[in-house]
């Protein structure tokens, strides 16, 4: 038995489209996680015990709201971590 943040799972669903529409920010492994995080921070946590696997998580994604909500916190994370990147420029 897992207990799975069903809200965490979206934000990394939706990393990639939301980057994608963000070529100008950094992308590296460490501002992703920066970025999710900080969207994370802004989300209410949704827990499910996933021991009927996989099924019961998707359909907590069927939840319009919540996935809205979700890009709205990726989108303002990636500019905030977009603009001040902890690390070095290369
Ligand atoms: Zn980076």
């Amino acid at each position: 038995m897992q207990i799975v943040n069903v809200v965490e799972k979206m934000v990394w669903d939706k990393m990639d489209a939301v980057l994608a529409k963000k070529q100008d920010i950094c992308q590296c492994e460490k501002c992703r996680a920066d970025i999710a995080a900080y969207a994370l921070n802004k989300l209410k946590p949704r827990y499910v015990a996933s021991s009927r696997g996989e099924v019961f998580v998707k359909a907590q994604y069927m939840d319009v709201g919540l996935a809205a909500d979700v890009l709205v916190a990726l989108t303002e994370a990636a500019e905030v971590v977009g603009k001040n990147p902890k690390h070095d420029k290369e």
